[in-house]
Parts: C-alpha cells; sequence; structure tokens
C-alpha cells in the first residue's frame, strides 16, 4: 500500500527500494520494482516482504537505471501472489504502472478490452489500467498524459498512480484520487512517493497532489498539474518539508 518513485541522476534504485521499506508501516502483502536502463524496463516482484524482493530482483535484473518505480502491495483484486503484484506491463510492453486503490468498473473496461484483443496475466484492476490507457494512447493518438487522463476520466474508483513509457523515459505520469501522492522536487531529479518519508534526505521542496489531479513530471520542465476532469491547470504549491 505504498508506491515511490525516482527520475533523475542517481539511481534508481536504492532510493526505490529505502523507500519502500520506509513505507513499509502502511502495511502490504507483495512488492514491486520495475527501472529503466536506458534501453529497456527492467521488472522484478514477489509475494512478500521488501527484503525478499531486494533478495529476489538483485538475482534477477541488473539495479542500473535512473529511472524507476517501486510498490507494496493490499491486495483487493486477485489474491496475493507473485504474478498479482505490481509493476504491471501493458500489452506492447512499453508501458508500465504501480497503483494503488480499486478500480470499481475494471470488469466492464476488461471486457471491452478482451473484445480488442488484449490478454491479461493478472486478476487485478490495476492491470485493466494501464491496457486501458494503453488503449487510449494508440485510438486517439496521444501523449501518455493525456492518455492517463482520458482513461482516468472512464475509471469509476480511488488510485495514486505512477505510470511510464519506456519509448518517453524522461518523464513520469502521476494521478491521485483517494490515495496519497507527494511529488519532491530537486535539482534536476524528482521523487514520488505516497508520502514524504522516502525523499526528505534528497529534497524539503514537495508537492502534495489533491484529489482528482495529475501531474507530468519530466526532466528539464516545471511540473505541470492538471485537473483530470476538466483540464484545467493547477498552480503547484510549493511546501517546505520541517524535519
Ligand atoms: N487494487 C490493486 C490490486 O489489488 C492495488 C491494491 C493496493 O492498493 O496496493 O492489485
Amino acid at each position: 500500500c505504498g508506491i515511490v518513485g525516482y527520475i533523475g541522476h542517481r539511481e534508481a534504485y536504492p532510493i526505490i527500494l529505502k523507500g519502500l521499506q520506509r513505507l513499509e508501516y502502511r502495511g502490504y502483502d507483495s512488492a514491486g520494482i520495475a527501472l529503466y536502463d536506458g534501453s529497456n524496463i527492467k521488472l522484478s516482484k514477489t509475494q512478500g516482504k521488501v527484503a525478499d524482493l531486494k533478495e529476489r530482483l538483485e538475482n534477477e535484473i541488473s539495479t542500473s537505471g535512473s529511472l524507476g518505480i517501486g510498490h507494496t502491495r493490499w491486495a483487493t483484486h486477485g489474491v496475493p501472489n507473485d504474478v498479482n503484484s505490481h509493476p504491471h506491463y501493458s500489452n506492447s510492453g512499453d508501458l508500465v504502472i504501480i497503483h494503488n486503490g480499486i478500480i470499481e468498473n475494471y470488469e466492464a473496461i476488461k471486457t471491452e478490452l478482451i473484445k480488442r484483443g488484449y490478454t491479461f496475466k493478472s486478476d487485478t484492476d490495476t492491470e485493466v489500467l494501464i491496457n486501458l490507457i494503453e488503449e487510449v494512447k494508440k485510438k486517439e493518438n496521444v501523449k501518455l498524459g493525456k492518455a492517463v487522463q482520458i482513461a482516468l476520466n472512464e475509471v469509476v474508483g480511488a488510485y495514486a498512480i505512477a505510470v511510464f513509457d519506456k519509448n518517453k523515459p524522461n518523464e513520469i505520469v502521476v494521478a491521485k484520487l483517494g490515495s496519497p501522492l507527494a511529488i519532491g522536487v530537486g535539482d534536476e531529479e524528482f521523487f514520488i512517493a505516497s508520502d514524504a518519508s522516502p525523499f526528505i534526505e534528497f529534497t524539503k521542496n514537495a508537492i502534495y497532489l489533491e484529489d482528482e489531479e495529475m501531474a507530468v513530471v519530466r526532466l528539464g520542465k516545471k511540473i505541470k498539474i492538471r485537473k483530470i476532469k476538466d483540464d484545467s491547470l493547477v498552480n503547484p504549491l510549493m511546501q517546505e518539508l520541517k524535519f
């Protein structure tokens, strides 16, 4: 029940792993991390503790990369097991998502996506959402941020999500409704997390998304926050963390 993300100039893996450990208090049954190493997404996930993930991941994949997302899962749709753990890929393998919350109308969307040829590895609502995003992106021929926005307007439920596209590895798209989502703003680097504890040692500047807001977190750009429903721009409110 926690999310962590990083994009910048540091190695993402140690930041994400430590961040997940700091979010362990939120409770969870599985954990996983996806990293982008400059050419590919590498992903490792497992039922169990973050310590189990660490052991498995370091055997399975190389930990290099300065873009990544990590998740601790509190299963709502689909039993706690390795396959249902996050992150989840889209069918093309280009997009990857982490999600806290529930997509209530996932069955209807899944049925529609299956009709259009999509297949599903897991029983989660989350894998439905990432494939809906992929379908919208292809059909409407829009950028990832726009595709996430259109998809979320078709969704009923609650979420904190982080998504990235391996073909666009300079940005992470995040959105919030119900579950918490904080963005840490550093110097040419951004942190994403359920609360500020994963990034407090790197930056004191944080933006907390409000419900029904989304942001495209892109290197070299100012963060753009929008209302998911009406697309209006929101002025980012930067808070100074005091610890
Ligand atoms: N509904 C999602 C699942 O069951 C996310 C659960 C969570 O918040 O960790 O996989």
